[in-house]
């Protein structure tokens, strides 16, 4: 396989994680004979300093020309977000990208691997297994609705659009089915149609898109209970498909039931193999600098590009296996207990592929 990532590592740990990601790549070039390049774009505060924007068009033509987006994390200290050079930094890149490659999927893996179950926030036994995908549309709903503010009977007042066409539910019911038909063959759609047209509307889509994927067993559920669901049996789930702002809100839910932010990856996906991949974490200020990230979201977000974009399963359980390995080992970074440090943990992991 010959190919061209484009690497944006942005800000903070960023650049860090990024090396990691970037040997793992050139390990699996090695073993599996590919011949994939990354090459390097500005975003972030760097991108602001020397061309005055956090997403340069420099940046954006690289990623037009490459066959997928690996990221990092872009944003300043949590207490400097007023500064020029970080105002809206994540703002301007994450949502820049997304509307300009048209990345209406947003993938998170939520998967408690073995001997992990001890960083949930719920008790072991009932995060052992876990292994759940959430399938959020991206690009519609409420967060991009028309919205305003008014006056009614002589009071403030507010409302907010949330509205979806056929084919934009389609599109991401879509991407959906076909995962669950690459897994468990279980998909659970989230919505609130007891009272919501939007959910409906949803609902039909569902009911037709089903049709071509008989192997799936499909399940509607209404937000709430998926919510109490998630946090009480997350294990009973594989794939699940919801909205915009229910997707936002089940996939940081279950991000906190995994437990460590430094082990989720996530693929922000348009119709076709292109995608964004990062890490679900941000920039982490406080710990920059000091070569204890852990790369681990990093490197998982390489493997979901791998797999989703170039169609290499192989190559991406073999990163995954290796990180597993590292850690049965009793290789581990401080934020899982460990003492290694960003490169030594990302040499046991090269160890481990070869
Ligand atoms: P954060 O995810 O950066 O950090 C939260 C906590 O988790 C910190 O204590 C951090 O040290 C720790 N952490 C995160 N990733 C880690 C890793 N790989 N290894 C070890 N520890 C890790 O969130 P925050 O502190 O709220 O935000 C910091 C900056 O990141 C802000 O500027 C914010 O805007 C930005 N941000 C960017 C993205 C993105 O680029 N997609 C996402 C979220 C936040
Ligand atoms: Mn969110």
């Amino acid at each position: 396989m010959k190919g061209t990532i484009a690497t944006l590592p942005g800000d903070g740990i960023g650049p860090e994680i990024m090396a990691s990601a970037v040997r793992i790549l050139n390990a699996v070039n090695k073993k599996f004979g590919h011949e994939i390049k990354t090459e390097m774009g500005l975003v972030g505060g760097d991108a602001y300093d020397k061309f005055g924007k956090h997403l340069p068009e420099e940046t954006l033509a690289l990623c037009e020309k490459a066959d997928a987006i690996l990221f990092g994390a872009v944003g300043g200290p949590v207490d400097d977000q007023e500064s020029p050079r970080w105002k809206d930094a994540e703002k301007n890149v994450i949502l820049g990208l997304r509307k300009k490659f048209d990345l209406f999927a947003n993938l998170r893996p939520l998967k408690v691997w073995p001997g992990m179950e001890l960083f949930s926030s719920l008790k072991p036994e009932a995060v052992r297994g876990m292994d759940v995908l959430i399938v959020r549309e991206l690009v519609s709903g409420i967060y991009f609705g028309a919205r305003r503010r008014f006056q009614e009977k002589g009071e403030d007042a507010a409302e907010d659009t949330n509205k979806y066409t056929w084919s934009e539910i389609e599109r991401v019911v879509r991407v959906a089915f076909e995962s669950a038909a690459k897994r468990k063959n279980r998909l659970t759609v989230v919505d609130k149609a007891n009272v919501l047209e939007t959910s409906r509307l949803w609902r039909d889509v569902v009911r037709e898109v089903a049709k071509e994927y008989g192997s799936v067993a499909m399940e509607f559920m209404f937000v709430d209970n998926a919510a109490m669901q998630l946090a009480r049996n997350p294990a009973a789930f594989d794939v699940i498909v919801t909205d915009n702002m229910f997707g936002d809100i089940l996939s940081d839910l279950g991000g906190a039931v995994v437990g460590s932010l430094g082990l989720l990856p996530s693929a922000s996906l348009g119709g076709k193999k292109f995608g964004l991949y990062e890490p679900s974490h941000g920039s982490a200020p406080d710990i920059a600098g000091k070569a204890i990230a852990n790369p681990t979201a990093q490197i998982f977000s390489l493997a979901m590009l791998l797999r989703h974009t170039y169609g290499l399963s192989k190559e991406a359980v073999a990163v995954e296996a290796a990180i597993l390995a590292a850690w049965t080992a009793g290789k581990k970074t401080k934020d899982l207990g460990g003492d290694l440090s960003t490169d030594e943990f990302t040499d046991c992991v090269l160890q481990e592929l070869k």
